[in-house]
């Protein structure tokens, strides 16, 4: 376990979005809307259910680079028996490829497949485009994009290696799921006294990015991104509501080609990312093995009410988006 220390010392944590049950009740809303060619097409190609397939990006992150190549270890910080069924020797093989193959192909050292999972854009800009600090070309929507061009038969652009349609099928089921979560796309950037700043505007103070909300201290143990990776009370991926299945059958579908729906969500996301900081207060930071920002909830209940709605909105569009996703990519024949 000796790299796990190393890595928690060098590299500062991301949670996971959502946890295993958001990601897999994003993959079982989309499972309910697939056409038969589609859910016939993923059972070839990848033997799994998208709610099944959906943490496999993030079981993969417990392959490590030990003094024996790489190797699998559940991550203890995440117990997940969602993790399970990957598993096996066959199965652990392919997390370990998957790793070793996107391991430092994006200008660091190690886990270039875990910068895959997200982008940061600053939340006030209210869009995703390429070249705003927090994206680059090892984020979260060139990451959709590499999968979904594995998927139309077409080269896989560096640095990502997916080498597989059941790999490629696999990343997406998991990353259509981070593609909604605010804080997974949506960044707030701060000055040293916690005074917002705008990351691409010219001459400003130095911008300081507080990774996802995992450097907001809210008290308790707990950071801003903590509080949003819990699924609203009593939601469950075994047991979707038929109200979210029906408001995701609803929603109007995006009318960009495949290869731009990545960036569309993006931008969707980004835009309601300011809700997440909205009615949050910043004080000065301190450094605390990495800089850390105080923060408090002016009027918790309402933040926590806001908060659901939110999570329940993005959950069922990301359900109802991947599903779109992967009945365009099953609808022309092969
Ligand atoms: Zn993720």
């Amino acid at each position: 376990m000796g790299w796990l220390l190393v890595l928690a010392c060098l590299a500062p944590l991301r949670a996971a979005a959502w946890g295993h049950q958001g990601h897999m009740l994003v993959g079982a809303i989309a499972d309910q809307l697939l056409t038969p060619q589609a859910r016939a097409g993923l059972q070839r190609d990848m033997g799994l259910t998208l709610a099944q397939a959906a943490p496999w990006a993030d079981c993969a992150k417990g392959v490590g680079l030990g003094t024996r190549g790489f190797e699998y270890a559940a991550d203890e910080r995440w117990p997940s028996p969602a993790c399970t069924r990957f598993e096996t020797a066959e199965g652990v093989q392919a997390m370990q490829s998957y790793a070793s193959r996107n391991w430092n192909t994006c200008g660091q050292l190690r886990d270039c497949h875990k910068t895959y999972h997200y982008a940061d854009v600053a939340y006030q800009h209210g869009r995703y485009r390429m070249g705003y600090v927090g994206t680059n070309d090892h984020d979260l929507v060139h990451a959709i994009n590499a999968a979904i061009a594995q998927l139309q038969g077409q080269p896989v652009p560096p640095p990502f290696s997916i080498t597989s349609r059941g790999e490629a099928l696999r990343l997406l089921a998991h990353f259509i799921g981070d593609l909604h979560q605010p804080l997974h796309v949506g960044a707030l950037y701060l000055d040293e006294a916690g005074n917002t700043v705008d990351p691409d505007a010219p001459g400003g103070p130095e911008p300081l990015e507080t990774r996802g909300g995992n450097s907001l201290d809210m008290g308790h143990g707990d950071n801003l991104h903590a509080l949003w990776d819990d699924l609203p009370d009593g939601l469950r991926a075994d047991a979707v509501p038929a109200s979210m299945v029906q408001a995701a059958r609803a929603l109007r579908k995006s009318r960009a080609a495949a290869g731009r729906l990545a960036q569309t969500w993006a931008s969707d996301t980004v835009a309601v990312s300011g809700a997440a900081f909205a009615g949050v207060t910043v004080g000065p930071s301190r450094l605390d093995r990495g800089r850390v920002w105080p923060a408090t909830l002016a009027e918790p209940a309402d933040y926590r009410a806001r908060q659901d709605a939110l999570q329940t909105r993005q959950l069922t569009k990301a359900g109802a988006r991947l599903a779109q996703l992967v009945n365009v990519l099953y609808a022309t024949p092969r």
